[in-house]
């Protein structure tokens, strides 16, 4: 195993696994394996009023069972180990890994002794702003039809004035300084360079008026201190790409290779959501998709196989059908597409049908059997 290869999955327990979260996750854990390294799931939650109860559990249950596997982050331990484990002399440990916790509410000790750190280099300032004061400003701004924007009126407020407004009880967020003017130049492994204009980054809120901090603090902490080697998400995050690479460089701590995946789209060419129909994995799994289709299907929305590598590698395979052995073993960076995907549920239950044809008889009853008590067609 290689120790600097180092690539996560950090979901968000706002609910079920979205189908498009499975292929994040998925292209995330073939390249970690394919290159050798170690994947990790980190759990991001620090958005506590979307947190959903049990979501945790639930994702870590069904990323087991679409078989993606995890080096190091939370793991889940039956009741009864638990009381063994409390019986013997080992301790409880709830995760894997020397580089835990792998929760984000279980961090914000970490983050405050970083926020100390980046208070220091003035790179980020107090903001005293209302949230009152704040709506009117959006309100204007929107009736002039500009983009809303904080109008950065307590970012050059004196040392002695927030000493006053923080000994005065008034409420407080942090932002991040964006650059006044040029622009900010990021570099995504699939796409290349991406170029933003200054004028266009807002001075965003680092540390909540609760002292939580907001994604993009606690994410760049997170990655940096998990010694992360490639950031791996959905191109929805590209806008944060610009403050994030500004955050690693205020705290002078060295840039990972970042790649966004494109997005998946519904057949109309929008987002891909409940209305329209299954869309969680739990759904697919419910409905009897077999996990083997599942992850076929999802790897063909953003890669495919190049011809020539068909001959190289001497497989014959037909050029759909992929095991995830197979896949760790021909999945390139380089081969995949950096524009969107469309969610075709046609091909989905035409691969479903191709693996159910090939499964054993036997394993094939033992699986249908609790949809057949469930539909009473059996007792
Ligand atoms: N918590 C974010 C989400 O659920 C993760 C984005 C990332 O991978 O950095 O979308």
């Amino acid at each position: 195993m290689n120790n600097k290869i180092r690539l996560r999955f950090a979901p968000s327990p706002t609910g079920f696994l979205h189908i498009g979260s499975l292929r994040t996750v998925l292209f995330s854990y073939l390249i970690a394996k394919k290159l050798n390294g170690k994947f990790i799931l980190r759990i991001e939650d620090t958005d506590q009023k979307r947190e959903v109860k049990g979501a945790i559990k639930g994702l870590i249950k069904i990323l087991n069972w679409v078989n993606i596997k995890f080096d190091e982050g939370p793991i889940l331990i039956s009741q009864k180990k638990i009381k063994d484990i409390q019986n013997s002399k080992f301790k409880i440990q709830n995760y894997l890994g020397e580089y835990g916790p792998y929760i984000q509410s279980e961090r914000l000790d970490i983050y405050k002794i970083n926020l100390e750190k980046l208070l220091k280099t003035k790179k980020v300032y107090h903001c005293f702003c209302t949230p009152e004061r704040l709506q009117k400003i959006r309100e204007e701004q929107q009736s002039k039809k500009l983009p809303s924007r904080y109008d950065k009126k307590c970012r050059n407020l004196s040392e002695e004035e927030i000493r006053q407004k923080i000994k005065a009880g008034e409420k407080f967020v942090i932002r991040q300084k964006m650059p006044l003017q040029g622009e900010v130049i990021v570099y995504d492994e699939l796409r290349g360079e991406i170029k933003f204009k200054a004028k266009d980054l807002e001075d965003h809120v680092l540390i909540k008026s609760n002292g939580i901090p907001t994604y993009q603090f606690a994410n760049v902490v997170d990655d940096h201190l998990m010694e992360i080697s490639h950031v791996t998400r959905a191109d929805e995050w590209i806008s944060s790409f610009p403050k994030n690479i500004l955050l690693y460089q205020s705290f002078g701590w060295k840039i990972p290779k970042f790649i966004h995946f494109p997005v998946v789209l519904n057949k109309e060419g929008g987002k891909l959501s409940k209305r329209q129909g299954d869309v969680s994995v739990e759904d697919f799994k419910e409905k009897g998709y077999l996990p083997e289709a599942l992850i076929n299907f999802c790897v063909l929305m953003g890669w495919h196989l190049k011809k020539s590598k068909i001959k190289n590698q001497n497989v014959n395979l037909d050029e759909e059908i992929f095991s995830m052995k197979e896949l760790i073993k021909l999945i390139e960076i380089k081969d995949m597409r950096t524009s969107s995907s469309i969610f075709d549920i046609e091909k989905l239950n035409w691969m479903n049908g191709y693996y159910i044809r090939k499964m054993n008889l036997n394993k094939l009853t033992e699986m249908c059997v609790p949809y057949l008590i469930k539909n009473k067609l059996i007792k």
